[in-house]
């Protein structure tokens, strides 16, 4: 979907969004027509993955990228994931959506390793809906099994709303999806409500600072301090740190001097299609 994304943008800006328009119809309508043309695309090539390059602060290697849907539709044109996975979250096609870009991943990521590409950790993002589904830890497993990455490793981001179902269970399950060799990253850290405690009993290799407390992080007092908590924090408990959103020079600098270990943003890159993260990123080992 990448070529036809640069066309929608240009052609969907005006006239194009006929009886979708949000002036024409009620929102609830749009909902349901977006449901209803989400569930059609997915396995057309409407839907693909982006890939936002992951980059160690010290070394300014790339080290991971981070997998984020894309939809093109082809009258509506480009449609955010924020606007579309939040629905689907309501709608319960979320855990389709959700196993389709899993299993997309991990075909790219058997590609790559084929291909004889740095071998990185891809992160997949899990939805609340996802993780609380019963069958995620043996869906993985088959998952993983019929395909061979070699040193590429597979990371699922999940958000403190998880922490919200039964902990236990949550417990358990983060730690089944570790022993098979998946790491697991806590999104959006700052923003949700769980306890503190929870970090200790949840098996995680890593805490993602939200873009919300980067934005600002060198000017505003309480965001460094923020950054800087979230940082020692997460070192105290053995987890490595990554900041979302960096945009700016100073932001990275700030970052640094905080210890932050990795960054991820358009000061280094935006999401770019499998074919551009390959080219500009992922260059062969040995050559
Ligand atoms: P997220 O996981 O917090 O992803 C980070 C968002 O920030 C992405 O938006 C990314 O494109 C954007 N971003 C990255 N760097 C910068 C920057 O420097 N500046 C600015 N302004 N933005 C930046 P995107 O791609 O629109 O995704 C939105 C959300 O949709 C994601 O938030 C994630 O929660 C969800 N999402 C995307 N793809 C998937 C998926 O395959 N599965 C699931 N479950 N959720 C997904
Ligand atoms: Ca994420
Ligand atoms: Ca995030
Ligand atoms: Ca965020």
């Amino acid at each position: 979907c990448a070529e036809k994304a640069l066309s929608a943008t240009k052609t969907g800006g005006g006239g194009g969004f006929t009886f979708f328009s949000k002036q024409l119809v009620p929102a609830s309508a749009r909902l349901l027509a977006l449901e209803n043309e989400l569930r059609k695309a997915l396995n057309t090539d409407q839907v693909c993955l982006h890939y936002q390059p992951q980059i160690d602060i010290h070394s300014g290697e790339i080290i991971g990228a981070e997998s984020l849907m894309r939809w093109i539709h082809p009258e509506m044109g480009f449609i955010s994931p924020g606007e579309f996975i939040p629905l689907a979250e309501e709608t319960g096609l979320m855990v389709q959506i959700g196993k389709w870009s899993i299993r997309s991943v991990l075909r790219t990521v058997q590609d790559w390793h084929r291909r004889g590409l740095t071998p990185i950790v891809v992160a997949v993002n899990l939805s609340a809906r996802q993780f609380a589904q019963d069958d995620l830890v043996a869906f993985m497993a088959e998952s993983l099994a019929e395909v061979a990455l070699g040193d590429f490793r597979i990371e699922l981001e999940i958000t403190e709303s998880i922490a919200m179902g039964d902990v236990e269970t949550t417990v358990r399950k983060l730690a089944d999806l570790r022993a098979m060799g998946l790491m697991v990253a806590l999104d959006d850290f700052g923003t949700g409500y769980s306890s503190l405690s929870y970090l200790k009993r949840f098996h995680l290799d890593k805490l993602k600072i939200d873009k919300s407390f980067v934005d600002h992080v060198a000017e505003e007092p309480e965001d460094s301090a923020i950054a800087k908590a979230v940082i020692e924090m997460g070192h105290a408990l053995g987890l490595k740190v990554i900041a979302e959103g960096v945009e700016t020079q100073t932001q990275l600098d700030y970052l640094k001097t905080l210890g932050c270990d990795e960054i991820q943003g358009y000061y280094f890159s935006k999401p770019l299609p499998e074919a551009e993260i390959v080219d500009k990123w992922l260059a062969r080992v040995n050559s």
